[in-house]
């Protein structure tokens, strides 16, 4: 099974059917079904690591100010008390929260409403420990290699460029910013070879990344995907390009 990082960007793609949702249904029809997702979103960051572990966990809309079409969707797929178990035995020893109270959040229901809309995998989340650096994230997610052998999604959703204050809200089209486009190629580049450390240590690359990534929310999720590589696993970028100026959507894709 391959790991997957979707850019999610705006919460109305998840209403939407645009360049960027094809693209995700797309990802989804280039591999067969999975067993079950494992997803670690953005908007899950909290400083303790978690697991929702329910039978069937409620769609969050954690978001104001958008349409009621986009408050009224739901994403019905049921969770997975055993995947979740099994993510906490992976993790051990860091000490992982069977989780009753989250659900999925749009982070992961706007891409899986286009990727998987019957909701018919299970699907469970793992949250990002706010209390925790990237190196730590990238280390501890090797953990949960195993999975994709089992058939298990592991899927990171954020951004690679995730800047709000410059976003340019009811110009979606935008041009990207120079610094964003700059900092996406250099991602980019390093992916292609597979160069992960300065991505890990992405903090150290200057300004374009302090601009890109302001806050570690969005770009975290990356890490997770990158840590399941295995050797062999090709690495492409399934969807690109940019909403409102200052958000990347590109897609990472291994194996
Ligand atoms: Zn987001």
């Amino acid at each position: 099974m391959p790991a997957v990082f979707f850019g999610h960007g705006n919460p109305m793609n998840a209403v939407e059917n645009n360049a960027f949702t094809a693209g995700w249904s797309t990802i989804a029809t280039s591999f067969p079904q999975p067993a079950a997702i494992v997803s670690i979103s953005a908007h899950w960051y909290v400083p303790f690591t978690a697991v929702t572990a329910v039978d069937a966990p409620r769609t969050i809309h954690d978001f104001g100010g958008f349409p009621r079409r986009l408050h009224e969707v739901q994403y019905p797929a049921k969770g997975s008390r055993e995947i979740a178990e099994q993510v906490c035995s992976l993790l051990s020893p860091e000490v992982v929260q069977m989780d009753a109270s989250w659900g999925l959040d749009h982070g992961t229901w706007s891409v899986l409403v286009h990727a998987y809309p019957q909701a018919d995998i299970p699907v469970v989340q793992l949250s990002i420990d706010k209390t925790r650096d990237a190196s730590w994230h990238y280390a501890t997610a090797k953990q949960l290699r195993p999975l994709r052998e089992q058939g298990v999604l592991v899927m990171g959703s954020g951004n690679i460029v995730h800047n709000l204050h410059t976003y340019a809200w009811g110009n979606r089209a935008a041009g990207p910013y120079a610094w964003a486009l700059r900092f996406e190629n250099t991602a980019r580049a390093l992916l292609e070879r597979q160069e992960f450390g300065p991505l890990v240590d992405y903090e150290s690359l200057g300004r374009d990344a302090q601009l890109s990534a302001p806050t570690p929310d969005h770009y975290l999720p990356l890490l997770y995907v990158l840590a399941q590589c295995e050797d062999g696993d090709k690495v492409r970028f399934p969807v690109e390009g940019f909403d409102g100026g200052s958000v990347s959507m590109l897609a990472v894709q291994l194996g």
